[in-house]
């Protein structure tokens, strides 16, 4: 049975998935490379980790939820030698699947069970726990995750063969790296023709091509809004995650790879830690 969670990494999504396994009555343990933004959880029951060695000491479970491979390699050197016996390792950043691959090697060196994890949904998924986990990993650990991952999520998706659970989450991503670069150049195209781009939400409203995240996503491009629910930065890494994927398995994927050259231009232009929607810029630079 698991008890005490030790949670690396509080960002945007780190943060609310410690406070919701807290509140469900796990022993929740943080770390954070920048302090400032762990110490708010105090308040919510959670011990403040000095460091990765500390927090996973005496844990059960470890969850990273980090911005990068490069990140969780590091953090992860620190931590799992700290494990107990038998302790199960939650990798849930989005890490690609090279990444996950050389993580679960770094595991198995440390004799600790892994679990490729990574989530759907953003920063309102993760505070209300309503995430949709993908998960692989052995069938003997199954039962173990699912106390935590019932907590940060609403589903889990176990993913069998194939590019595993973090290859299942960039055929999503690819996905979404579309939709929001199709929301972005609709948006920029109307704009400059000179029409109320609002009129392009109102046109496609309820209707076959509508979705709620081009409404929501189209919205916050009328309103400049790039409050950051998942950074643009972030989406950059993830569509070189699925290029690297892609260029492995023998796929062209020429939407991503636009998709790619202007969420580069919208980062270069300053727009890096707002929200992936920022990637608006790179098609109207001058408004
Ligand atoms: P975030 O808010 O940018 O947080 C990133 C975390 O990684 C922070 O704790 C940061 O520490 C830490 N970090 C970065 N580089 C580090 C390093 N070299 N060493 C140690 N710590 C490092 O990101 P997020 O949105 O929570 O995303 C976390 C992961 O979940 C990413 O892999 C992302 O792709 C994935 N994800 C995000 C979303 C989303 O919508 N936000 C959705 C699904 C999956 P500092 O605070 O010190 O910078």
């Amino acid at each position: 049975m698991t008890s005490t969670i030790a949670v690396l990494g509080t960002g945007t999504m780190g943060g609310p998935m410690a406070r919701n396994l807290a509140a469900a009555g796990f022993t929740v343990r943080a770390w954070n490379r920048t302090r400032d933004k762990v110490e708010a959880l105090a308040s919510d029951g959670i011990r403040i980790a000095g460091s990765p060695a500390t927090a996973a000491a005496g844990a059960d479970v470890l969850i990273t939820m980090l911005f990068d491979v490069a990140a969780v390699r590091e953090v992860a050197h620190e931590a799992l030698p700290a494990l107990p016996a038998g302790a199960l390792w939650l990798q849930m950043s989005t890490v690609g699947v090279a990444g996950t691959r050389e993580l679960a090697a770094l595991a198995r060196a440390h004799d600790v069970a892994f679990v490729d994890a990574p989530v759907l949904g953003t920063r309102a998924p993760a505070v209300n726990g309503t995430l949709v986990v993908v998960a692989s990993g052995d069938p003997a650990v199954r039962e173990r995750c699912a106390p935590v991952f019932d907590v940060v999520g609403s589903r889990t998706l176990w993913v069998d063969g194939g590019a595993g659970a973090s290859g299942l989450k960039l055929v999503v991503n690819s996905w979404v790296a579309a939709l929001i670069e199709g929301i972005a150049e609709a948006v920029a195209l109307a704009e400059a023709s000179g029409l109320d781009a609002a009129l392009f939400l109102e046109a496609i409203k309820g209707g076959p091509t509508d979705t709620p995240y081009a409404q929501i996503k189209g919205s916050a491009m009328l309103a400049r809004d790039f409050t950051t629910s998942f950074s643009l930065a972030g989406a950059l890494k993830d569509t070189g995650l699925i290029l690297e994927l892609a260029e492995e398995v023998g796929v062209e994927m020429a939407v991503t790879s636009a998709v790619r050259r202007h969420m580069a231009l919208a980062v270069e232009m300053g727009h890096g830690d707002e929200d992936m929607g920022a990637t608006y810029y790179a098609h109207a630079p001058n408004r």
